[in-house]
């Protein structure tokens, strides 16, 4: 920092954090020590290199911070190039988080983004534990689960109170075409995302009878060649590819007949693509203000210049433009940053263990994908279920026809369930309703 040209270059950072204000945290002492900190010592891991990810890469490395990593599985696509501004057409079939490193570190002299061309699952704690605030800009939620659950596995009790040093926040982005929010997340401190899970409905999926036997909408007709005329006839003998032209107007074609076949209107080969690659509209303005929010939180929870977000940020701008922020809060019992068992209540003792499992899917509050349990039975360990591993998939099978009863769960034993939504399994405990305790 001592020439003129950089003197002049942070001077509007210098204003902020050498300087004492009204909006300043009462614990903010200014200081040169700092932007240096700032600039040297704070690391930081953006997780996404897609469109919130190169808006996030050029805010923050704008702002000062050099010391970024940026991980991301996904390669460039042709699609992408309209708003992922750090990517050119050379570089389709590339790694994301590769390309955009090597472009902000060539135009933003000082920075140093480290790439990491994989999944997020594929870091271990160690690799996360390095990172003073992780930032995501994800269009995946259960990837965002998955490193909401592995930032809470860093926290450090003591006497039942978290070592404030163990603590790494969270800024979190999403948008959706108009629609946007950013948010900060203390593990532990404050409402995590499976705290606030029914915040995401479901994904959509339509069941197989309807596809099949009642179709109503288009997007029933396109599911249908999808999934069942496709496998049957195999015209192109592979998997479908939602790039190929000649895939999608298959499809587009064949969706069609069975849509004048069930007198269905608004089938067009724009939703085909749609619903095949199951694209989410993105609307670069969109991700350039939930981006620009999230580097803005990053940067007061770096210097504690300024109270940080309490703590969710909603953007519509599908009508006019309107945001609104509010607490969302903190759950008691949560799954992830609560240390407390989730009860779960079983009404009926004739329950087999597939109606739990699947009980743990359509919860609003679990949403848990292909979940594995085990459980303390009578002093045993004893798997109930996991697909992970074929041989105990074949082993445990038949208890999926069982009633939990037969498989000797009773109220108040604890399972132990492992998920793709977690890094870590997760502990519930069963409760059964009180006549049924009676009658077991
Ligand atoms: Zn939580």
């Amino acid at each position: 920092m001592g020439s003129d040209h950089t003197h002049r270059r942070w001077s509007h950072l210098q204003k902020v954090l050498e300087r004492s204000g009204p909006f300043c945290r009462p614990d903010f002492e200014p200081s040169s020590e700092t932007l240096k900190f700032l600039m040297e010592n704070c690391k930081l891991l953006v997780i996404g290199a897609g469109g919130l990810g190169c808006e996030l890469l050029k805010d923050l490395a704008l702002m000062g911070f050099r010391q970024i990593h940026v991980i991301d599985m996904d390669t460039v696509e042709l699609s992408n190039l309209n708003r992922q501004f750090l990517f050119r057409h050379k570089d389709i079939g590339s790694s994301k988080a590769e390309i955009a490193a090597k472009f902000i570190n060539a135009r933003v002299s000082g920075c140093n983004v480290v790439s990491h061309f994989c999944k997020i699952q594929d870091k271990d704690e160690a690799f996360y534990r390095q990172f003073h605030i992780v930032v995501c800009g994800l269009d995946s939620i259960v990837a965002r689960r998955w490193i909401n659950g592995m930032l809470i596995s860093l926290l450090v009790y003591e006497d039942g109170e978290i070592d404030p040093s163990s603590v790494i926040p969270m800024v979190d982005g999403g948008t959706e075409g108009f629609k946007g929010n950013a948010r900060v997340i203390l593990p532990g401190l404050s409402a995590c995302i499976e705290c606030t899970l029914d915040l995401y409905p479901p994904q959509v999926t339509f069941p197989l009878c309807t596809i099949a036997n009642t179709p109503r909408l288009p997007e029933h007709c396109i599911e249908y060649v999808k999934v069942i005329q496709w496998p049957k006839e195999n015209p192109f003998d592979c998997a479908i590819d939602g790039d190929d032209p000649q895939h999608i107007n298959w499809i587009y074609e064949k969706a069609t007949e069975r849509a004048a076949q069930f007198g269905i209107q608004g089938l067009t080969y724009r939703l085909v693509q749609g619903v095949v690659k199951h694209i989410i509209p993105a609307v670069a303005s969109t991700n350039a203000a939930i981006a620009a929010s999230c580097a803005t939180e990053v940067f007061k929870l770096a210097t504690s210049c300024c109270a940080s977000l309490n703590n969710y940020m909603v953007l519509n701008n599908i009508e006019g433009i309107y945001t609104y922020t509010y607490e969302a809060e903190k759950k008691d019992d949560c799954l992830a940053c609560s240390q407390v068992p989730r009860e779960i209540e079983i009404k009926d003792p004739n329950w087999k263990l597939k109606d739990l499992i699947e009980l743990l899917c359509e919860r609003s509050d679990l949403q848990m994908k292909n979940p594995g349990l085990t459980a303390n039975i009578n002093g045993k360990n004893k798997t109930l279920y996991m697909h992970t591993v074929q041989s105990i998939e074949e082993k445990t099978r038949e208890n999926l026809q069982k009633t939990l009863q037969d498989l000797g769960l009773r109220d108040g034993i604890e399972l132990n369930v492992a998920d793709v939504t977690t890094p870590n399994t997760v502990t519930l405990k069963l409760k059964f309703s009180q006549t049924d305790v009676e009658m077991l």
